[in-house]
């Protein structure tokens, strides 16, 4: 039994062994390292399964030594056979790459340790071959990628993504950078990239949350401070353990640059297709464009506009005599002028050949319109020089309206055309509206706003004067003044006619001075002369007195002429008064302190509302004529007066009518106890001679 106990456990050993040796094969192959060993007194060799594997030979095949170095890449075969005499000696093998070619050709990358063990009875070298082919080909391909990013061309960055510190740069960086790398890895990126902000940092990590890249423009600036447009490509990834981006920089300042040029080539293409080349103004294009854009403003705001078509007048008898060159230069001229007058919101264009255009916005009446017309016209006046030739040109201007005339677009450019036509046909040099009408107001304004200019710088104005009387005493108490406009030509014109126009334009203010002067003048003669002519009674725009300097101008024009301000009656009319009652009350308040009475001309076409009139330092109602040119006849006219003559008593005002001119109406006014009388009854308007006569009668 105890033989079969020893056969028993050999065999159990026997087994384990080889279990263990399976597994030794196993972890062999899954680590592709096959064992080996030498009988160094023998020189036999034994392969394990997997270094078979490894060397390509079929299992069981005797091996050697020499097998081994029959497989080494020539190359290796010194180095091997020096370390073997060397381990043999020293017991050990350090180790050894070296690469062999197999049997089927394929050369493999080896690594090979051993040691030698000696016992009794054996002196063995033994040790593993590694297959390290493939880790060696990712070390070789790693290698040469880093090699590539070292001397790509680009700039290549890595970057902590927390420090914004450089990981790594490479010598594209520092070349363009003009750094050493030691010098820029000592950077961050705020030092590189001047302009970039903490912002487009945050959006370009925000982005790097969802995508892996992110494209990126920015300026770089070199260690010389001068700057380059870099275009980035941006990848997120892990470098040495820490969150990182991988950024590829290009140079991009050539395109840059090559993008400017054709934005500004862009441009100039554009500028020229909607403008002239010769006088760089809109062209017909534009022109278009902009008339469209008007319409839709002026509809939107409920505002007019003008339409100017202006054609130069024989423009072409100076393109056939003195050539297209002289010709060119007089339509710059002709742009640059009428350019000088409009407005920067109005467009000028030029259609072509000799035709301009002009498109006025927000016109208030076509006076306004015909003031600018006249003065495109005038800019024609001075003489156009060139190449020595003198040359008088005119223009002929042709005007519509929108929406008055039309709101189509087409038909304010025919209308305005028809227009033009018609100042050609009036002898040229003029302007014409669309509308018949509207061009005989226009002009009729005009030339009076002219005129009136000239009236005032000539002292073509006389002052007439209209008596007021006491009708009960049959006694006269003082006189209006009116204004009169002796023209050269034309002789009396009515100030019924030029007072609406003169209040309009502010001229008023400049010939309510002049009447003032020269009846303030008069009347201190007179009250000189012992002539006693009473209360003088001028007329006074609102608009004068809302002026800031009228009072002290009042009272330097009484001070000059010796003129007592117990004299002086202002009339302001009804309507005038009561367009800011608030604003009258304080001017006429300052007035009624220096003794200067106050009536209200007009009374009755004006809406007065009693309250103000209770307000107001007044002295005296006018009963406006148009109701006493009725009475007694009309109901209405005698109701009204009866009513005003009520007010009056009941604010304890007094009370004149003006335009009294029959005797059945003086008498029912003083029947109604009103006594004070203007009017053709007792006398026109008349001039100061005639008044002086009048005067010094009544004084005998
Ligand atoms: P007003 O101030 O109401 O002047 C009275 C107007 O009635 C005067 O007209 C006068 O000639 C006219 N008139 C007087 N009595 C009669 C009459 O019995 N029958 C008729 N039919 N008319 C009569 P005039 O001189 O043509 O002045 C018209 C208006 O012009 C004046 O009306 C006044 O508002 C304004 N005006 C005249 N001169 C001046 C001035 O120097 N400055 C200002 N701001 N306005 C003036
Ligand atoms: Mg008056
Ligand atoms: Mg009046």
């Amino acid at each position: 039994m105890p033989i079969d106990i020893k056969k028993d456990s050999l065999q159990l050993a026997l087994k384990k062994l080889k279990a263990r040796e399976s597994v030794m094969h196993q972890l062999e192959a899954i680590a592709s390292l096959g064992s080996w060993e030498v009988d160094l007194k023998t020189m036999t060799s034994t392969w394990s399964d997997e270094s078979y594997k490894i060397y390509g030979i079929k299992k069981g095949t005797p091996v050697g030594l020499n097998t081994f170095y029959s497989l080494l890449l020539p190359q290796y075969l010194e180095d091997a056979q020096k370390l073997l005499t060397k381990a043999i000696k020293g017991k050990e093998l350090s180790r050894f790459n070296c690469q062999i070619k197999r049997p089927d050709g394929a050369i493999r990358d080896l690594l090979i340790n051993g040691r030698v063990i000696e016992d009794a009875i054996s002196l063995k070298l033994i040790g593993t071959t590694q297959d390290v082919t493939e880790l060696s080909t990712i070390k070789k391909e790693a290698q040469e990628l880093s090699e590539l990013l070292e001397h790509s061309s680009n700039e290549i960055y890595i970057i902590n993504s927390q420090t914004l510190e450089y990981l790594y740069v490479n010598k594209g960086a520092c070349k363009a950078l003009g750094y050493s790398k030691n010098e820029l890895m000592k950077k961050t990126i705020k030092n590189i990239n001047p302009y970039m902000t903490k912002y487009q940092i945050n959006i370009i990590k925000k982005k790097l949350i969802h995508d892996n890249t992110v494209l990126n423009r920015t300026i770089h600036q070199r260690k010389d401070g001068t700057q380059y447009h870099v275009q980035s490509y941006i990848y997120k990834l892990s470098f040495q353990g820490k969150d990182a981006v991988v950024v590829f920089d290009t140079d991009i300042s050539e395109i840059i640059a090559l993008e400017d040029e054709h934005r500004k080539q862009r441009k100039l293409i554009e500028y020229q297709a909607y403008h002239d080349p010769l006088t760089n103004l809109p062209n017909r294009v534009l022109f278009q464009d902009r008339l469209q854009q008007a319409i839709a403003h002026s509809k939107r705001n409920d505002e007019k506009f003008a339409l100017l078509f202006i054609d130069l007048d024989q423009f072409k008898k100076i393109n056939d005599s003195l050539g297209h060159p002289i010709g060119d230069k007089v339509l710059i001229e002709t742009a640059n002028r009428f350019q000088q007058l409009v407005r920067e919101e109005d467009t000028l264009s030029r259609l072509g050949g000799d035709e301009f255009t002009i498109i006025l916005k927000n016109i208030k009446d076509e006076k306004n319109t015909a003031t600018a017309a006249q003065k495109l016209i005038n800019s024609m006046k001075k003489s156009i020089e060139i190449a020595h030739h003198q040359l008088h040109i005119s223009a002929s201007i042709g005007i519509s309206i929108y929406p008055d005339d039309t709101d189509s677009q087409e038909d304010l450019i025919k209308f305005a055309d028809t227009a033009m036509y018609k100042a050609k046909d009036e002898g040229r040099n003029n302007f014409q509206f669309y509308s018949i009408e509207m061009t005989k107001n226009a002009v009729k304004k005009v030339i009076m706003e002219n005129n009136l200019r000239i009236a005032i710088e000539e002292q073509q104005f006389q002052v007439y004067y209209q008596p007021q009387y006491d009708a009960k005493k049959e006694k006269m108490v003082g006189m209006e003044a009116l204004v009169r406009w002796n023209h050269p030509h034309v002789g009396m014109i009515s100030p019924m006619e030029f007072i609406p126009i003169a209040e309009e334009n502010g001229l008023i203010i400049a010939i309510d001075e002049i009447v003032m002067q020269e009846a303030m003048k008069q009347f201190s003669k007179w009250y000189k002369a012992g002539l006693y002519p009473g209360k003088l009674a001028l007329n006074l725009s609102m608009k004068q007195l809302a002026h800031n300097h009228f009072m002290t101008y009042l009272k330097k024009t009484m001070k000059a002429c010796n003129f007592d301000p117990l004299w002086l009656e202002l009339e302001i009319t009804e309507g005038q008064m009561m367009q800011n009652p608030e604003q009258s009350i304080k001017k006429l308040q300052k007035l009624s302190k220096l003794g200067i009475e106050i009536a209200i001309d007009d009374f009755g076409t004006g809406y007065s509302s009693l309250s103000y009139l209770k307000k107001l330092p007044l002295h005296k109602l006018k009963i406006d004529q148009s109701f006493i040119r009725d009475i007694p006849k009309d109901s209405d006219d005698v109701a009204i007066t009866k009513a005003i003559i009520a007010i009056a008593k009941s604010l304890n005002l007094k009370l004149l009518a003006e335009g009294v001119e029959t005797q059945e109406q003086k008498e029912f006014i003083v029947e109604h106890e009103c006594n004070f009388i203007q009017g053709y009854f007792y006398s026109r308007p008349i001039n100061s001679d005639d008044m002086e006569a009048l005067l010094k009668k009544q004084n005998q």
